[in-house]
């Protein structure tokens, strides 16, 4: 039996110690082209990745990964596990000295966003380490975490990421989310604010985009789901995708059910308006 989530916690380490000088000085990076997952690859991104795979292959695990800079890969013979990762979520967050960082690791036998069964999201500056089993609870830093039972949007704190917002397409119903809710947050590295939904520190967190990769999210939906909270597609389908650099997905994500209806209530009520 594979010990993954010791493991991914000695990523944690490792990631954080060949970074940490990078983060130091953060706008001292060439850029390498673009990653499998489209955006501009920077040295941290791959400093970082090379940390992950160098770690997991001294434990002489065969394995797939699925990653944001070098795509899918296999390592080993036969692999049975798949290791999706965004080495680093928050690269501009990195460059710009603003300090919300993460790495986000996420382990599974299939390559689907609901097959997840280890998770770790590390937020750099600040050592806090978020990590989930599939029903064995989400912990913070070996502390276990719930969800916020907060239900009024009018006094939430609710992340919404509209980064890149190039197409009026979503526009009136993010403005609608903006307009009925108190304290509207963009912080810069997803999978960090949904791990700020699982521990309580925030309410919710939407992303209507259609933009953000299951590299970036797939580790933070299962701790968030481990801590008590709920995650669905805009219309409260049940959100499932395959893993890949590629995939992209839109989301609700909040502390508890209540918070849920009422942002999807609100999403529902205005693209019917739009259609
Ligand atoms: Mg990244």
């Amino acid at each position: 039996m594979v010990d993954w989530l010791e493991i991914l916690k000695e990523c944690s380490e490792t990631v954080r110690e060949t970074v940490l000088p990078l983060l130091k000085a953060p706008q001292n990076q060439p850029s390498h082209g673009k990653g499998a997952g489209g955006d501009t690859t920077h040295q941290i991104d791959l400093v970082a990745e090379n940390a992950i795979i160098n770690t997991i292959k001294q434990y002489n695990i065969a394995f797939t990964l699925i990653s944001e800079e070098i795509g899918i890969r296999k390592f080993g013979k036969k692999p049975e596990y798949y290791v999706t990762t965004d080495p680093i979520d928050g690269t501009t967050n990195a460059l710009r000295g603003i300090p919300f960082v993460a790495t986000s690791i996420a382990v599974s036998r299939n390559p689907s966003l609901q097959s997840v069964e280890t998770a770790l999201v590390t937020d750099l500056y600040h050592n806090k380490i978020y990590t989930a089993q599939k029903n064995q609870g989400a912990y913070k830093n070996n502390k276990k975490i719930t969800t916020s039972d907060a239900t009024r949007l009018e006094t939430a704190v609710v992340g919404v990421d509209f980064n890149t917002y190039k197409t009026t397409q979503h526009i009136n119903t993010i403005t609608a989310l903006l307009q009925n809710t108190k304290h509207p947050r963009h912080l810069g590295a997803d999978a960090l604010e949904i791990c700020y939904v699982a521990d309580g520190t925030s309410d919710a967190f939407v992303d209507l985009r259609g933009k953000l990769r299951v590299t970036d999210m797939a580790a933070a939906m299962l701790i968030l789901i481990e801590a008590g909270g709920v995650i669905t597609t805009p219309d409260g389908q049940k959100l499932d995708a395959q893993l890949s650099p590629t995939q992209k997905v839109s989301f609700i994500a909040a502390g508890n059910e209540t918070m849920h209806r009422r942002i999807k209530d609100l999403i529902v009520k205005c693209s019917r308006t739009i259609s």
